[in-house]
C-alpha cells in the first residue's frame, strides 16, 4: 500500500505541475471530492487499530489543507498566464500596415454633367429638373411637336400605357422649358439649364443606346436675340473643349424653336484639320438650339411679343465622349472599373 509520504508528495507534485484550471480543477475532484482520495481514507479510519487512528485523522486533515492552499495558489498562476495569453493573442499591432480603404471616383458622366452645370452657374442659370415620366402634354404638344411627328409614334418612345393614358418615358429633357416657363411666368429674365436622363426606343450599339443624357437650356427675357444664344454657347464651348474651340452654327429645323440650328464645335481631337473622329471634316456636331418658337413661349404663359428666348439642347453622354476620345458609349454603363478608373 502506498505510504502517506508517497500520497502526499504525488497529490501536491500533480497540482503544482497542472497546466491550467481544467486540469486542476479534476484533480481537486480527484482527492478532495466526495469520492476522492483522501475522502475515502477519512472513511476507511474505521478499520484502523484504535490507537492509529487520531494520528492518521489529523494528517489527513493536514494534507487536506495543504492540498486546498496548493490548489489555490496553482489557480492563481495558472489564471493571470492564461488572462496574459488572452490578452497577447488579442494585441493590436499598431505599427502593422494597414489596408487603405478603396476610394470611389465619379462616373465620367457625371463629371462632365457638373462641369456643364458649374460653366451656366457661373453665368447666372439655374438649375431645374423635371420628371423622367412624362405626360404627352409636356413632352410633345406643349413643345409644338405635330401629332405626325415620328417621335410621337410608339415606335420611337416608351409609352406607359399600363399606367396611365398618355403617360411615357420623356424623349427629351426639353418638357422643362414649359414646366419651368409655367412656374415661373411672367418673371424675367428667365435663365435656366435642366440636366437629365432621357429615353428613346433605339437599340444599343456604339453610338445608340435607350437611356441617355440631355442638358436642356432656356432663356427668356426682354430683347433676347441670337447674338446672346451664340454668346453663350462660344463661352460654354471654351470651357468644355479649351480656349481655342470655335463654333459653327448650322440651319436647321426644330418645331419648338424658329430659327432653329445645329451647331458644331472645332474638334478637340485634332483642332480642326480634320482626323477619324471628325470623319476628317474638323467639326463635330455638339448641340441643336435656336430662338423659342412664339407658341412655346406663349404655352409657357408669356407674351410673344414682349419677351423673346432662346434654347439649347445637347447630350452629355456625346460631349463626354468627344472630349476624352470614347469611341464606344457601352462603356460608360458596363462598370468596367479598368476604363472608369482613366477619369
Ligand atoms: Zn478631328
Amino acid at each position: 500500500m502506498e505510504t502517506q509520504r508517497e500520497l502526499e508528495q504525488r497529490a501536491l507534485g500533480e497540482v503544482h505541475s497542472a497546466v491550467d484550471t481544467v486540469e486542476l480543477e479534476r484533480l481537486r475532484v480527484r482527492y478532495l471530492g466526495k469520492k476522492g482520495e483522501l475522502t475515502a481514507r477519512l472513511r476507511s479510519l474505521g478499520e484502523l487499530e484504535p490507537d492509529q487512528r487520531p494520528e492518521v485523522g489529523r494528517w489527513i486533515n493536514e494534507l487536506r489543507r495543504s492540498l486546498e492552499e496548493a490548489l489555490q495558489e496553482r489557480r492563481r498562476e495558472l489564471a493571470a498566464r492564461e488572462e496574459a495569453s488572452r490578452l497577447q493573442a488579442e494585441t493590436l499591432d499598431v505599427t502593422l500596415p494597414g489596408v487603405p480603404p478603396s476610394w470611389g471616383r465619379r462616373h465620367p458622366l457625371r463629371q462632365v454633367w457638373e462641369e456643364i452645370e458649374d460653366v451656366f452657374l457661373r453665368l447666372g442659370f439655374d438649375v431645374a429638373e423635371g420628371p423622367e415620366v412624362e405626360t404627352e402634354y409636356f413632352n410633345f404638344e406643349a413643345l409644338n411637336i405635330p401629332a405626325d411627328h415620328p417621335a410621337r409614334d410608339m415606335q420611337d418612345s416608351f409609352y406607359l400605357h399600363g399606367v396611365g393614358p398618355g403617360l411615357l418615358l420623356r424623349t427629351q429633357t426639353s418638357p422643362v422649358q414649359i414646366r419651368y416657363m409655367q412656374q415661373e411666368a411672367p418673371r424675367t429674365p428667365l435663365r435656366m439649364v435642366a440636366p437629365g436622363r432621357v429615353y428613346r426606343r433605339d437599340q444599343l450599339d456604339a453610338s445608340h443606346s435607350p437611356v441617355f443624357h440631355q442638358v436642356e437650356g432656356l432663356v427668356v427675357g426682354p430683347g433676347v436675340s441670337l447674338a446672346d444664344l451664340k454668346g453663350v454657347l462660344s463661352l460654354f464651348a471654351r470651357e468644355i473643349f479649351g480656349p481655342a474651340a470655335k463654333l459653327r452654327f448650322r440651319p436647321s429645323y426644330f418645331p419648338f424653336t424658329e430659327p432653329s440650328a445645329e451647331v458644331d464645335v472645332s474638334c478637340p481631337l485634332c483642332g480642326g484639320r480634320g482626323c477619324r473622329t471628325c470623319s476628317g471634316s474638323g467639326w463635330l456636331e455638339i448641340l441643336g438650339c435656336g430662338m423659342v418658337h412664339p407658341r412655346v413661349l406663349r404655352e409657357g404663359g408669356y407674351d410673344s411679343e414682349e419677351v423673346a428666348g432662346f434654347a439649347f439642347g445637347m447630350g452629355i453622354d456625346r460631349i463626354a465622349m468627344l472630349r476624352y476620345g470614347i469611341d464606344d458609349l457601352r462603356l460608360f454603363t458596363q462598370n468596367d472599373l479598368r476604363f472608369l478608373r482613366q477619369f
